[in-house]
C-alpha cells in the first residue's frame, strides 16, 4: 500500500480520489473524517491522504494524477448540473459528480 496524493485542500483530494476510483483503482482514504466539519479552517495538521491499496496500481495512479494535474492550460469549467466552478484537471464536478460540458472526445464507454 502506498500513498499517492495528499493535500490540505479536501476538495482537491476528493477530486483526485474521483479520478482514481473512476479508473478502477482501489483506494484507502486516511484522515477523511479528521478535523471536523468541512468548511472550517481547523485541520491543517490532518491532511486527507489517498493510498493505493494494490502496489501494482501505484504507477498507474501516479500517471493519472500527473496527467490530470499538469493539464492546466485550459480554463476552469462551469458545471452544467449545479453551476459550480471546477478546475480543468477534474473530470467530474467536485460537488455533484457531473461530467463537464463537451471537452472533446467521447467517453470510452463502459
Ligand atoms: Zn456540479
Amino acid at each position: 500500500m502506498r500513498m499517492v496524493y495528499t493535500n490540505d485542500n479536501r476538495m482537491l483530494v476528493g477530486n483526485a480520489r474521483n479520478l482514481l476510483e473512476s479508473a478502477g483503482i482501489e483506494l484507502l482514504v486516511k484522515n477523511e473524517f479528521a478535523g471536523g466539519v468541512i468548511g472550517e479552517l481547523s485541520a491543517f495538521d490532518a491532511w486527507v491522504e489517498l493510498w493505493v491499496v494494490e502496489d501494482a496500481d501505484y504507477r498507474r495512479a501516479c500517471k493519472i494524477l500527473e496527467t490530470a494535474l499538469s493539464d492546466r492550460n485550459e480554463p476552469d469549467w462551469h458545471c452544467s448540473g449545479c453551476g459550480e466552478i471546477n478546475d480543468v484537471a477534474f473530470e467530474y464536478c467536485w460537488r455533484c459528480q457531473s461530467r463537464p460540458p463537451a471537452r472533446g472526445g467521447a467517453p470510452a464507454g463502459d
